[in-house]
């Protein structure tokens, strides 16, 4: 028998978070935002729970092609655009739309040849300092863009630094507004926290597309402030494994490397394959949630490589091959939001996610 670590990808949790940003943003269309491996998901994995959307936004081109090679039809988008000339012709190949953030990405245009119009993001720096054009170079760039024949068709972006924080958006959509005002196109501004928190009440913010990411792999924008519960989301990464061994500990007993904990009581505790080199961050605090057959504990020792020791008092039949949830859904309709240990991790969902290692046998259910 393999390893008894798995990674399972939740196609209809995927597709329900899906509705649910279609829900906040009703009248805009929705981009399934891949960026590379749909985080962490895998896009092969995740594609059948993302057919919803209207579209898939993506950075990496090799990507485009397999997401095209899955069969779909309808739009994909690069986000970071052409990286260089034969970019170009990828594009007009599988018909990809693509972001334009700089000159260079309309000189390439420029000199594209091609009989098939392009599509363009003409991306904004709206205040972020990433990707895009100031607002004071933006319109001689929309105009540079509307005289090529190579470009049918041009669309407006900008992306949000602080829509789930304390800053906010205001400042941002007000010069993309302000820069736009004149200009035709579909518009795009919001992210997942941008959708949840602000779509559902300003159609600015909504514009055509909105571009949720993070929210729709089951981890909350803007956690601990609201968790996936709060926003109605669902997990749709479930890292599991087993019991592989147990022992007994006496009062005064300690586990793991450093010793870092000591039983007080005798207690008993469970060994679960599963350590950082599965992508489980060895830096968590102690008394990290884990599920022991659905029912909620805690890690005690460090996290080992390929090991993690768990506390199996509040699992008193637990034995060897009990189910273990790292994160994800839990047995009996359990859940275990992947957001509450990537916070004792001093990080976030996104980074967990990405951060799952390729030695764990990931399948789509
Ligand atoms: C990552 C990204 C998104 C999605 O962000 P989330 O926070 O994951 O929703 C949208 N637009 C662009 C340009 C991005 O890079």
């Amino acid at each position: 028998m393999p390893r008894p670590i798995e990674a399972l990808i939740h196609t209809e949790a995927l597709a329900h978070n899906l509705r649910r940003a279609r829900a906040a943003a009703p009248d805009a269309k929705v981009w399934a935002v891949v960026k590379a491996n749909a985080y962490g998901h895998g896009i092969e994995h995740a594609y059948a729970g993302l057919q919803g959307a209207d579209g898939f936004a993506l950075l990496d081109l090799a990507e485009a092609e397999r997401v095209r090679a899955l069969g779909w039809r309808g739009p994909i988008l690069l986000l970071e655009g052409c990286f260089d000339a034969r970019d170009l012709e990828l594009c007009s190949r599988l018909n990809l739309w693509h972001t334009v953030h700089h000159d260079q990405q309309i000189d390439m245009l420029a000199a594209h040849k091609t009989h098939i119009g392009h599509h363009v993001f003409l991306k904004m720096n709206s205040g972020m300092n990433r990707l895009g054009f100031t607002p004071a170079a933006y319109y001689s760039a929309w105009l540079r863009l509307s005289g090529l024949t190579q470009v049918e068709n041009i669309s407006l972006m900008t992306h949000l630094s602080d829509a789930d924080g304390a800053r906010g958006i205001a400042h941002q959509v007000a010069t993309f507004e302000e820069a736009t005002r004149d200009l035709p196109g579909d518009r795009s501004l919001a992210n997942s926290a941008a959708t949840l928190r602000f779509a559902p009440n300003e159609p600015l913010v909504r514009g055509d597309w909105v571009r949720p990411g993070i929210m729709v792999y089951g981890s909350s924008p803007d956690f601990p402030e609201k968790s996936i519960v709060d926003w109605g989301l669902q997990p749709t990464m479930t890292l599991r494994s087993q019991l592989i061994g147990l022992q007994q500990l006496k009062a005064g007993d300690s586990v793991g490397y450093g010793s870092s904990f000591t039983a007080e009581l005798p207690m008993r505790i469970g060994i679960v394959a599963c350590g950082y080199a599965d992508g489980y961050p060895r830096v968590v605090q102690p008394g990290t949630p884990v599920l022991v057959n659905g029912a909620r504990s805690r890690i005690v020792g460090r996290v080992s490589m390929d090991m993690i020791t768990v506390d199996l008092t509040p699992a008193p039949e637990a034995g060897l091959g009990s189910e273990i949830t790292l994160w994800g859904q839990g047995p009996h309709g359990t859940t275990l939001p992947i957001d509450e240990i990537a916070q004792s991790a001093g990080t976030t969902g996104y980074e967990l996610m990405c951060a799952l290692a390729q030695r764990v046998p990931t399948r789509a259910v």
